[in-house]
């Protein structure tokens, strides 16, 4: 509603009772409504109201409304402001309320009031902006040369703000096209007043009083602000500065110390961030945004969100290290000396991550394909990465991908967002502060995608060596070089590692580690470890090998060593407990049954359950006795056995046999376990297969219905037809996890092979290999996790395809000197190794040979 035009209000309003500030015409005001005439007025006035007219309400200033609709209405003031109710709030907390947006019309005052409840309602007279006032201007020569001199006062106040915030600049725009005789009110408004002052203006009916009575808050303000400019001149150079104008301001009030030592150190800090911006040693076009967006920052009120947001950028692009980098040591020989003593065995690893480094050393730059180590969990391929770091002297950063699944977390959100931020990668820069560290990129396998965009995406935009010379992250939008930068990657499996980025990598493959291996880590490097983190010393607690042994076979299974870690984590708590409480026994002897080798007069061990901790005995003996771990402490500590072996009594009926299956997480044993009952020949397949399993199961059917026969396996009655009247049920344990692959083939033909025939299979007989309808066995993956986990459980003689042979020399010669390999290239070796004395076949049956 244009200010200057004449308006006409309706005769009668209902009045809206305020105390809390003065609106003026042509002004704006939020107001809160909790007093029950209030209340009453919005909601049975302007939320129930349909036409424009029910918006315009008269608001009386300094005037409470009483807070209990009994009471009676106190006297009201005589003139108050007709205003547009723009907008309605409600809320219910703390207590139930209302905020109004009035938007100030013209004056009017009360002539006469027609009710009290359940809200004020009065007949009104409009006391400006009416038709005949603003056409007939009363004695033109003076009132012009008031209000010239008002305007021009007006202009010199605003010319002092800073004309390029857009505000400021519409109020200047404002100035010349409103008309006059609405700018006292405006501007007192805008100004600081006192609420007293503006209720004398808002009382000033006549244009000339309201005049003279706002030039000298004009001047007032201006003298305020002059002294305030003049305060900080000799810090500030120019006035770019915003002066912010606030209400309830007295002109020869001094904004108070504490608030002006806030601005100036604020104003301080910008200072120095604009030096650090201009001594940094950042590319030429980042330089270039930075001092745009500084010029910006200092435009900016500090209480604008865009403030913060535009320091804190400018922040990070100082701290960011763009030319800050360590220098490389490497020395192959040193690496290899200190590669070793980090980790035992992983000798395939570690002679390609040398290769590696040797061929940086040689070409002096980092172009070549990104190293990505794959492997089940806790075989150590962060910790070699650690290594690797450490024998460049670089920094290492760690970012795990599990679970990104939105683009903006490597690349960075734009600014335009709401705490945006940058990504992974620029975070990690800052966190480093050095532009060439070893980057950790931690479970690529695990990367999701989402509609955020692909992360895998942006990662190759990283990765790629001809790209990232200037990799843009959305936050920063300037490039950043991250050739410098060593990129490592980790996963458990390649098969949901995105081709593109598999592309980029090679992969190094880290195997489980063996039963050995595993008591050489410990001992080398987890339980010094765990000592030093529990602040015990050897001679505080000894774990023999055989506990060690007794830990890996009977309280873990897994493929690399990280619950081995924790175990004995949680032997050095318990045994921290002990020494602190200098409560520990000396072994009797018939306890230290596995410590042979061991000098027993020595062993001590812990009992808190058999002995007394008041035990007097106790305190005779020497403290420096080291506790001794033997399976009874062992089992003490860490409970019962989880693990035991169970291979002989599930193989004591026909319907079952062990497969091998690879796992993200290592190899692992599986029972396979097949019964028949009468039926319609259906097949029921349980244990959450895949489409591949399955067909694997009907191929094991088919060819043995087809070879029945020859093998004189029948069903229930008597039949070469197995599934005639026979229903067969096949069930791979481990319910819940889905599996899939074809590497079951022979051991679901085993199974069947031993129901029919009822037969039971050798307890010690594992195996694998993908089966055709002919009867030949096809090559498998994954076969030394396979033959690892097959170890581990104790099993004795191991199935596999013959083309399998050649990955049985990647095999430790301890293990392989333990087990027997049968190899097979078709399904009749296979049963012949599986069952004792063989499988045979009957003889004058000869086998189906295709002509083909
Ligand atoms: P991953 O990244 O493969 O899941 P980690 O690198 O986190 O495994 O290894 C887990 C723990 O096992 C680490 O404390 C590491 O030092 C230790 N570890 C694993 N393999 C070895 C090894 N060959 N030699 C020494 N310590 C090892």
């Amino acid at each position: 509603m244009a200010a200057g035009s004449a308006i006409q209000i309706p005769s009668r309003l209902p009045l809206l009772l305020t105390h809390e500030g003065v609106l003026l015409p042509g002004s704006t005001m939020r107001t809160s409504v909790d007093s029950p005439r209030n209340m009453q007025l919005v909601r049975s006035r302007l939320l129930k109201g349909t036409s424009l007219r029910s918006t315009i309400i008269g608001v009386i200033p300094n005037t409470s409304d009483p807070t209990s609709d009994c009471d009676d209405l106190p006297s009201l003031h005589r003139i108050g402001t007709a205003a547009l109710a723009v907008q309605v709030v409600g809320s219910n907390w703390p207590k139930p309320h209302y905020t109004l947006l009035v938007t100030g019309l013209c004056r009017f005052q009360i002539l006469q009031l027609l009710k009290e409840k359940p809200y004020p309602v009065a007949e009104v007279e409009q006391l400006d902006r009416l038709e005949q006032f603003t056409n007939q201007h009363k004695s033109e020569e003076e009132l012009g040369e008031l209000s010239e001199q008002f305007y021009k006062y007006a202009v010199q106040l605003v010319e002092m703000l800073d004309m390029s915030v857009p505000a400021v600049a519409k109020l200047r725009r404002l100035l010349d096209n409103l008309p006059r005789e609405a700018l006292p009110d405006i501007l007192t408004s805008i100004i600081r007043t006192s609420n007293q002052e503006k209720l004398q203006i808002l009382d000033a009916v006549r244009l000339e009083e309201r005049f003279k009575m706002t030039i000298p808050l004009l001047v007032r303000q201006i003298e305020g602000l002059k002294l305030l400019q003049k305060t900080r001149k000799p810090k500030q150079d120019d006035d770019k500065r915003v002066v912010a104008i606030r209400p309830n301001r007295r002109i020869n009030h001094i904004p108070s110390a504490t608030e002006d030592e806030e601005e100036e150190e604020d104003h301080d800090d910008v200072v120095m961030l604009e030096k650090k911006i201009r001594t940094s040693s950042m590319s030429e076009q980042a330089l270039k945004v930075c001092l745009k967006e500084m010029k910006r920052l200092k435009k900016m009120p500090q209480s604008m969100p865009e403030y913060a947001l535009t320091r804190n950028y400018l922040e990070l692009m100082v701290e960011l290290p763009w030319n800050k980098s360590t220098k490389d040591r490497l020395e192959i020989r040193a690496a290899r000396i200190l590669l070793d003593n980090d980790h035992y065995a992983m000798e395939k690893l570690k002679k390609r991550v040398l290769e590696y480094l040797a061929v940086r050393q040689l070409k002096n730059n980092l172009k070549g394909p990104i190293l990505c180590f794959v492997g089940p969990p806790g075989v150590g391929k962060t910790s070699v990465g650690r290594s690797i770091a450490k024998t460049l002297g670089r920094e290492f950063h760690r970012i795990a991908l599990g679970g990104v699944c939105d683009q903006s977390d490597i690349r960075g959100h734009r600014r335009t967002y709401v705490g945006s931020m940058p990504g992974r990668i620029i975070n990690g820069l800052k966190t480093v502060g050095v532009n060439n560290p070893v980057f950790l990129l931690d479970e690529v396998d695990k990367l999701g995608k989402s509609l955020q965009g692909d992360p895998a995406a942006a990662l190759l935009e990283v990765l790629d060596p001809e790209q990232n010379h200037s990799f843009t992250d959305h936050y920063l939008n300037v490039a950043f070089d991250l050739s410098q930068v060593l990129f490592i990657a980790t996963a458990n499996t390649t098969a949901t590692i995105p081709p593109a980025l598999l592309d980029r990598m090679e992969i190094i493959q880290v195997p489980g580690y063996t039963q050995e291996e595993k008591i050489e880590i410990a001992h080398r490097h987890l339980i010094p470890k765990q000592l030093e983190q529990h602040g015990l010393t050897p001679q505080q607690i000894q774990i023999p090998q055989v506990t060690t042994l007794d830990i890996i076979t009977r309280y873990t299974r897994e493929a690399g060593v990280r619950s081995l870690d924790r175990k004995l984590g949680a032997i050095c708590r318990a045994v921290a407990v002990k020494v602190a409480e200098g409560q520990h026994k000396e072994t009797k002897p018939d306890r230290a049954d596995v410590g042979e080798g061991d000098d027993c007069k020595e062993h001590v061990t812990e009992d808190a359950k058999t002995e007394s901790i008041s035990d007097t005995a106790d305190l005779a003996l020497p403290p420096e006795m080291p506790i001794l771990i033997d399976f009874h402490a062992l089992k003490d500590i860490l409970g019962p056995p989880m693990y035991e072996m169970e291979v002989s009594e599930r193989l004591s009926q026909p319907g079952v046999a062990i497969g091998l299956a690879w796992t993200p997480l290592g190899g692992e044993i599986m029972f396979v376990e097949a019964s028949r009952m009468d039926g319609e020949g259906q097949l029921t397949l349980t244990g959450q297969l895949g489409d591949v399993m399955k067909e694997s199961a009907h191929l094991a059917i088919s060819w043995l219905r087809s070879n029945a026969k020859r093998y004189q396996l029948t069903n229930a009655s008597g039949s070469f037809d197995l599934l005639d009247n026979t229903d067969i049920h096949l069930h791979f344990p481990a319910g819940a996890v889905t599996k899939d692959g074809p590497s079951a083939g022979v051991t679901i033909v085993t199974c069947l092979a031993s129901l029919f025939s009822g037969r039971l299979v050798c307890s010690d007989v594992a195996m694998t290999g993908e089966i055709t309808l002919r009867g030949l066995v096809l090559p498998v993956g994954g076969i030394k996790d396979k033959v690892l986990a097959a170890h581990r459980a104790g099993l004795k003689r191991i199935i596999i395809p013959q083309r399998n042979e050649k990955d049985l020399e990647e095999i430790a010669v301890n293990v392989r000197e333990d087990l027997t390999f049968v190899m097979a290239s078709c399904l009749d070796e296979v049963l012949n190794a599986a069952f004792d004395g063989g499988f045979a076949v009957k003889p004058g049956v000869e086998r189906f040979n295709s002509k083909l």
